[in-house]
């Protein structure tokens, strides 16, 4: 890329400028009003004091001001910090501990969390956005919002104001516009601190610059060659606090000039509603958002038709579900892999007739990968032999941020990125994931992949979801559990159940022990924590 990120949006508030560039609820917001938006937001925070290099913390459910905030700290040359804002109090506050930003742009719904952190982490100011002042009352009524008594609700969040550096939007976009000859950000400086995603440790900040994020928006717009600029309908049912949905809807949807549907939280009624007014052409999303809506529009008798692009990643995609959203749709699902230190994709399926289900497809242009042994990342492995895939190209970030013994450990020192990911590659380069190093389980000298034994439970009839751990066996090692979630009305028959599995995985695969839960942890994004579940089992059997 040539182009740094204010670039790019610069260029599409003025090419795609009357076309529709955000549409919440109905409410829509064009490219010229976005441009003009961000402008008048940037200088507000620079009037807040924000310089290059400084961190402003994002806490916010997808809506409009997350774009407008986003673009508006880049153009400072300032650098966004993502959160989830369904984070507790002390995940956030260990992450605002983590990079100091100065001014945290908040949902109302935290702001007296925020508002309550430590004042020697930094934070000087709290700017709280009412994201739902603007929604139907349908809407408040469908996400269970409480309804606005406006002035009381106003009055309330005044007096939980008390420090006269904590400010509304209002106040932001309020002020005048950015005059130009504020400095620009460089291709290289950096633009946001990602936090992965915490499942296998506490969540690290992925420094990403300007170029590498530039990078992986044209590798995914080149991924779907069909793309028509100025022309898509993006629904933006990720979180765009992840990295996955912040590549794909703040910088692809932007920088294609797409109209971008925006959803606070995934919800199969409020997204059908929106089909009815909209459809999408182009829905990124995680295999258990693509079932619940086919089901969900099969009920309500609503048509998915016109959706031609669909991709999948964060989990593995099941065949089934590739069957069900393409025959309810006519386009294509197609899976990719990708993590928050690859801007974050770095490999996918063709989209188009040469994809090929199961795999995650091969490496993204100007994108190498390497298949080796975990134990020393110099061996490399064959083809169709598994090992640790080492990933190198212009997304690749350069560290993480305040932990260099992490950044020496991921990052090696001629560029390959270290995924932790066990996968093999065919000799045609498409790659199939396999499992996470840190989950694998060793059970009497033999490595475990939890998926296998996962989709062997999942086979059986009576269960609906399976997560497969190791615990610490008595005899030292890792016996292998499984937590099953069984289908309603299903007894659990543990004896039963692993005779199922011994007539489908080696018998030292086959889990010692099956427990039934209610149900399994999953981060926001719809990956199961087999951590938080592997501690669970520790737990109850102490
Ligand atoms: P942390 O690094 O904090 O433990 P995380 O790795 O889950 O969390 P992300 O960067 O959001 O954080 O996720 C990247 C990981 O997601 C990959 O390393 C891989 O294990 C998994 N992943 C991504 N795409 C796929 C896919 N298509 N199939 C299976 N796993 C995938
Ligand atoms: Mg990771």
């Amino acid at each position: 890329p040539t182009e740094t990120l204010i670039d790019m949006i610069e260029g599409s508030t003025r090419r795609f400028g009357a076309s529709v560039a955000l549409d919440f609820f109905g409410g829509t917001m064009t490219y010229a009003q976005l441009g003009d938006e961000i402008s008048r937001v940037a200088n507000g925070l620079r009037r807040l004091g924000v310089k290059p290099g400084d961190r402003v913390a994002l806490v916010l459910p997808n809506c409009p001001q997350h774009i407008v905030a986003f673009y508006a700290v880049l153009r400072l040359g300032a650098i966004v910090v993502e959160h989830n804002p369904l984070y507790t109090e002390r995940e956030l506050r260990h992450q605002f501990e983590d990079h100091g930003a100065s001014v945290a742009i908040v949902w109302d719904k935290v702001y007296s969390m925020v508002r309550g952190f430590p004042r020697d982490m930094g934070l000087h100011t709290v700017v709280a956005v009412d994201v739902t002042r603007s929604m139907p009352l349908a809407t408040r009524l469908a996400l269970r919002l409480p309804i606005p008594k406006s002035r009381t609700a106003r009055a309330a969040l005044t007096v939980a104001q008390p420090l006269k550096d904590a400010i509304e939007w209002s106040a932001l976009v309020g002020s005048r516009r950015l005059r130009t000859a504020h400095p620009r950000p460089l291709l290289g400086d950096t633009a946001v601190l990602q936090y992965t995603s915490g499942t296998t440790g506490s969540p690290k900040g992925a420094i990403l610059t300007h170029f590498n994020l530039q990078a992986n928006a044209q590798q995914s717009e080149a991924w779907v060659p069909g793309l028509e600029r100025g022309n898509e309908v993006f629904y933006g049912v990720l979180p765009m606090f992840h990295a996955y949905g912040l590549t794909l809807c703040l910088t692809v949807a932007m920088s294609i000039g797409a109209r971008l549907v925006l959803f606070p939280k995934f919800d199969e009624g409020l997204v059908l509603n929106a089909v009815k007014r909209t459809p999408p052409t182009f829905l990124p999303a995680v295999p258990p958002i693509y079932d619940r809506l086919v089901k969900a529009a099969a009920k309500k008798n609503i048509s998915l038709r016109g959706t031609k692009y669909a991709i999948s990643g964060a989990m593995s995609l099941p065949l089934t579900t590739v069957e069900l959203w393409e025959s309810a749709t006519g386009g294509l699902l197609v899976e990719g892999y990708g993590m928050t230190e690859c801007s974050p994709i770095a490999v996918g399926n063709p989209m188009g007739p040469s994809r090929r289900p199961g795999t995650v497809g091969v490496p993204f242009p100007s994108t190498e990968i390497r298949v080796v042994d975990p134990e020393d990342p110099a061996v490399d492995r064959g083809f169709d032999e598994e090992g640790e895939l080492l990933i190198r190209g212009p997304q690749v970030f350069s560290g993480y941020w305040d932990r260099p013994t992490e950044t020496a450990q991921t990052l090696l020192p001629d560029g390959w990125l270290r995924t932790g990911d066990i996968v093999t590659v065919s000799s045609d380069g498409f790659v199939t994931i396999v499992d996470r190093i840190k989950e694998l389980i060793i059970t009497g000298g033999f490595n475990v992949s939890p998926s296998e034994v996962e989709a062997a439970l999942l086979s059986h009839p009576d269960v609906a979801d399976a997560a497969v751990v190791g615990l610490k066996s008595a005899h030292g090692g890792e016996d292998v559990v499984a937590a099953v979630v069984l289908i309603a009305g299903a007894t659990l028959d543990v004896a039963g159940l692993r005779e199922y599995c011994r007539t489908r995985i080696s018998a030292y695969k086959v889990p010692r022990n099956i427990v039934e839960v209610d149900d399994l942890p999953r981060s926001l994004i719809g990956k199961v924590l087999r951590r938080t579940v592997r501690d669970n089992l520790e737990a109850s059997t102490e």
